[in-house]
């Protein structure tokens, strides 16, 4: 995988001029002279639609966002309309969360002009993006809805779901998780030095949610009375832009890893430890991709009590098998492949591809996360032993113990967090294993059993914050 580096990478320029409130025009300092577009892809999910235009030149666009009916007018200059551009009309699926239907046109002599029709108001993010491993120059459109989704109100919507759905059929009155839930988040939010803390919950959650009698002011419900939920934070590694590792069978690590991540959130959701309820959260549950830091700050939103990241990533050499369990490191990688994974890894946005916007903030966030403690990374390391020990029942493994370095996705202060690397994608063996749903079962299930041990050893009560 060879990265480009464009010889003249001038900044992006940023003009805005407003017509009204309604013209948004963001121009882009390079013309390109003569691209063309070499593919299209469409990233639906509910927490943002991207549209990515490649290109083998970088390309200039102007953008209109029309707010009523909603849509996003893009002109895109130094073009002609071709047949890979075209095919992004057939390529929204009717289901898209955000986009109704897509019409391109030739405008003028080389300028396509794209027109999103949209099914929401939405905040719409122009960018491009340099050439980086296989990808060519990018054109990326990223619409995210007006309101942020909150994940804390995300898993309380769906144990909501959950609650209702059983409370046909069970027999005694369940207890309220989510009532403590609320109660915990508004009472006691984590603060963590350095980091802003998270944002209370909006009062408008409590009201809409109807097993949630919590209002402000009132004392939290006693421990008698509710259980606590204990949440697992589940993320499957790469999505959307970022395919992850590929084998020789085709298969995508992206895919796989979402599979896996799937029959452990079955798994987690149908635990109880010592009458505590147990609950999944996805960092994504779909096809798209999600920023490293933004999957550490939703697992801190909802105050996980434990982060597993699951990859199935390529070696060097197809030889390299065994699945492999990393922990944080602050001092160094325990070995230079662990090195060079979390290299691997941490690069996942350049390919995924951020908005240059949002960088600053991205690197400040990780100065911040840089001051892991150490209780977090021994916490890691026993919750790492214990999966490892239950893979080692059925899986050869790379190496016997738990492995450190320093993962971008495994720097939450305050929350257990490891990375699981259920095989090498790149060994052909390996690879048909992870396409078998029978070995994804058992992966799922050796990872619920190490999580058990873990809190069997470390009952999450004991480091909880209080009732
Ligand atoms: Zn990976």
């Amino acid at each position: 995988m060879t990265r480009h580096q464009k010889p003249s990478s001038s900044p992006t320029r940023r003009r805005v001029l407003q017509s009204g409130s309604l013209l948004l025009l963001l121009g882009v300092a390079e013309i390109a002279r003569g691209a063309t577009i070499v593919a299209v892809r469409v990233w639906p999910a509910p927490e943002y639609t991207r549209v990515t235009i490649e290109s083998d030149g970088a390309l200039a666009a102007r953008q209109l966002f029309v707010p009523s009916p909603p849509r996003l007018a893009v002109d895109i200059e130094g073009i002609e309309l071709n047949p890979a551009l075209r095919e992004l009309v057939a390529k929204v699926k009717s289901d898209d969360p955000f986009i109704a239907g897509v019409r391109v046109g030739q405008n003028a002599p080389n300028v396509v002009r794209l027109v999103l029709d949209l099914k929401q108001p939405a905040r719409p993010q122009v960018f491009t993006l340099p050439p980086v491993a296989a990808y060519q120059h990018r054109l990326v459109f990223d619409l995210y809805p007006q309101q942020e989704i909150d994940p804390l109100e995300e898993l309380i919507a769906q144990r909501l779901q959950d609650t209702q759905r059983q409370a046909g059929t069970a027999a005694a009155p369940a207890p309220d998780p989510l009532g403590e839930l609320i109660a915990r988040q508004m009472e006691h939010p984590r603060p963590v030095p350095g980091l802003p803390p998270a944002t209370p919950v909006p009062p408008v959650i409590a009201r809409a949610t109807p097993t949630a009698p919590v209002a402000p002011g009132s004392p939290p419900p006693s421990s008698t009375r509710t259980d606590r939920l204990i949440i697992v934070a589940i993320d499957p590694g790469h999505g959307g832009e970022d395919p992850g590792a590929t084998g020789v069978s085709g298969t995508r690590e992206k895919d796989v890893v979402l599979r896996i991540a799937h029959l452990l959130r079955d798994r987690v959701n149908a635990t109880t430890l010592n009458g505590n309820p147990m609950r999944a959260f996805l960092t994504r549950d779909a096809d798209f991709f999600v920023p490293l830091n933004v999957r550490v700050e939703k697992a801190r939103r909802v105050q996980a009590d434990l982060f597993i990241s699951i990859h199935a990533d390529a070696f060097t050499t197809p030889a390299a098998r065994g699945a492999s369990v990393f922990a944080l490191s602050q001092r160094g990688a325990s070995s230079s492949a662990a090195r060079w994974l979390a290299n691997k890894e941490n690069a996942a946005d350049l390919i995924g591809g951020v908005n240059v916007a949002g960088v600053r903030d991205a690197h400040v966030q990780r100065a911040m996360l840089d001051m892991s403690t150490t209780a977090q990374i021994n916490d890691s390391l026993k919750l790492g032993s214990s999966m490892l020990g239950q893979l080692g029942k059925f899986a050869r493994l790379h190496k016997g113990e738990v492995e450190q370095a320093g993962f971008a996705v495994l720097k939450a202060p305050d929350i257990p967090s490891v990375l699981v690397e259920t095989a090498f994608i790149s060994n052909p063996e390996e690879e048909a294993r992870l396409r078998d749903p029978a070995y994804q079962q058992q992966l799922a299930d050796a990872l619920m059993r190490g999580i058990a041990g873990y809190f069997s050893r470390n009952p999450p009560l004991a480091r909880s914050r209080t009732l």
